[in-house]
């Protein structure tokens, strides 16, 4: 389930989104899903307001359709530790590291958490399964190691 995949270079139209996963097609969720295609940076949902292609969208609006949207497993929601939590389509697994200092930022898609969970669960007398992780790397980039040298 968490192999390596590769990143999709087309994405599924928004609309072709909405329908599969039985939501209703509106404006605000279209409008919302294609800010979200035409990036690979996670944004906060005051990014996604701001670049949104209609400007009638209300704050609330945007933070409930991201609540659906990660009900479904449409947007996944990534902790870069900021205050303001960041969102991006959940169309492929990968992983993140992030420069603490200038937030530059970079997919990663090798993953072995799944070999770690397991053997967690052989350990845990506690739990049973587990069907999701998050995976975040904090760090420092080239140039800001170069600035700081
Ligand atoms: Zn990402
Ligand atoms: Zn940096
Ligand atoms: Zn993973």
């Amino acid at each position: 389930m968490f192999s390596m995949v590769k990143h999709r270079a087309e994405r599924p139209d928004p609309e072709t989104i909405l329908r599969s996963q039985g939501l209703k097609v509106t404006g605000a969720r279209i409008a919302i899903l294609k800010v979200l295609a035409s990036t690979r940076i996670p944004l906060d949902p005051k990014a996604i307001r701001e670049k949104a292609e209609i400007d009638t969208m209300d704050r609330v609006t945007v933070y409930r359709t991201l609540a659906i949207f990660a009900a479904k497993n449409i947007v996944r929601r990534v902790d870069l530790r900021k205050t303001a939590a960041t969102y991006e389509l959940a169309d492929d697994h990968h992983h993140h590291i992030f420069c603490v200092k200038c937030g530059s930022i970079e997919d990663f898609a090798v993953c072995d958490v799944d070999k770690i969970a397991h053997q967690v669960l052989s350990r845990s007398s506690k739990f049973k399964t587990i069907y999701q992780h998050s995976l975040e790397l904090f760090g420092l980039c080239n140039s800001c190691v170069r600035k700081s040298a």
